[in-house]
């Protein structure tokens, strides 16, 4: 069979289809495909060579995992492990379970119907299809549901007077799964962005109620690194949007942003396999050990809390490259230290300035910061 002759010019197929074309179809040699798709990929394949060889696996790296080792390899490798306890929804996280799924139901329905009456569908749909929304729910009394159902549809009302009706030839996609295997399937890239729109070429936003973090900017890095790899193209820009302000930090997607998530991913995952390996964590204590499971027994955390007197939100080995604190405490009050969850000057920081537009501190490489 000889496929890619001339009806079918490689410079009509987008960079995924050129693939599957020379290395599935094709009889006849296709040239090879200068894109970033080739040559990302390329560079993956080659830094995790030595894992084809290995025959435990897969690892499945996502944006949490990636996050958690730049701030502990000792806390990503609890993850990879399996300590801990199971996820369980608390009223927070289980609205913004209910918002995304609403998110899916509005868009298909083009909003035609109230928000509230969404969100009750949307809860109807997940607690039957999701297994730890599920186990909440149904342990919740009405009143207690019809809380839920309201935070999300606020978060839903919020969300239909930020953006613009999703025109059907914008092919929007909400909760889209990505996935991309690595080194013979020892890798597994997953990722699950809020909504995408476009195509070919594709916008990917992360909804958020909360503040900026640092990580959010890599979190979007991750998922556009994703999107490359499984369809072939990457999204043109990647954001993520804050529903409370309105705001967004965005970053317009180049072969930098996209070598710099294949080097978190690459380094992550050779750390992966070499803690399933028996490896010992280097560990970079700071206030993140409040959500490890190693925590009661960690000697770094130990040391790190009986000498931090400032309440800051990082440390020494803080949350940004630079070691720089993300967003510094209005007070440095020893007194207002925080050792727990919910107390102390934690509470207490203040939002980013306002602003809209492509921040010069989101590049890869840069420290996320406030918008401007
Ligand atoms: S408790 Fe802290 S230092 Fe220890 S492994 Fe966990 S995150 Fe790392």
């Amino acid at each position: 069979m000889s496929v890619g002759g001339p009806t079918l010019q490689p410079v009509d197929l987008t960079p995924m289809q050129l693939r599957t074309l020379r290395d599935l179809i094709a009889a006849d040699p296709v040239p090879a495909d200068p894109s970033p798709f080739e040559r990302i990929r390329s560079l993956l394949e080659d830094r995790l060579a030595p894992l084809r060889r290995h025959v435990g696996g897969p690892v499945w790296l996502g944006k949490h995992r990636l996050t958690d080792f730049r701030r502990c390899p000792g806390s990503f490798a609890a993850g990879l492990l399996g300590e801990g306890q199971p996820f369980q929804h608390s009223s927070r996280t289980s609205a913004g379970a209910l918002f995304h799924k609403s998110i899916e139901l509005d868009v298909v329905t083009g909003r035609s119907a109230d928000p509230q009456s969404i969100c009750e569908r949307a809860a109807d749909r997940l607690s039957d299809g999701d297994a730890a929304f599920g186990r909440y729910w149904s342990g919740l009394d009405a009143l207690a549901r019809g809380e839920v159902v309201a935070e999300a549809g606020r978060h839903l009302i919020l969300f239909r007077e930020s953006f613009p009706p999703l025109l059907r030839r914008w092919a929007p996609q909400p909760e889209l799964p990505l996935k991309a295997l690595l080194a013979d399937g020892r890798v597994i890239l997953s990722g699950k962005p809020d909504l995408v729109l476009g195509l070919p070429r594709r916008l990917i936003i992360d909804f958020k109620s909360g503040q900026a973090w640092p990580e959010h900017p890599e979190d979007m890095r991750f998922y556009a690194l994703v999107h490359l790899l499984r369809t072939g193209l990457p999204p043109y820009r990647v954001a993520t949007f804050f529903l409370d302000s309105g705001e967004w930090q965005a970053e317009d997607v180049g072969e930098e942003t996209l070598e710099h998530a294949a080097d978190r991913v690459a380094a992550a995952a050779l750390a992966a396999f070499s803690f399933v390996d028996g490896g010992r964590p280097d560990l970079h204590p700071g206030r993140h050990c409040d959500w490890c499971p190693r925590r009661a027994s960690c000697p770094a955390a130990s040391a790190w809390f009986a000498q931090d007197v400032t309440g800051e939100t990082s440390a020494m080995h803080g949350l940004l490259p630079s070691g720089e604190p993300t967003y510094r405490s209005a007070t440095l009050d020893p007194g207002s230290a925080r050792r727990g969850d919910g107390a102390g000057s934690l509470r207490d920081r203040d939002d980013p300035p306002a602003g809209r537009g492509p921040p010069l501190d989101v590049r890869p490489g840069h420290p996320a910061g406030p918008v401007r």
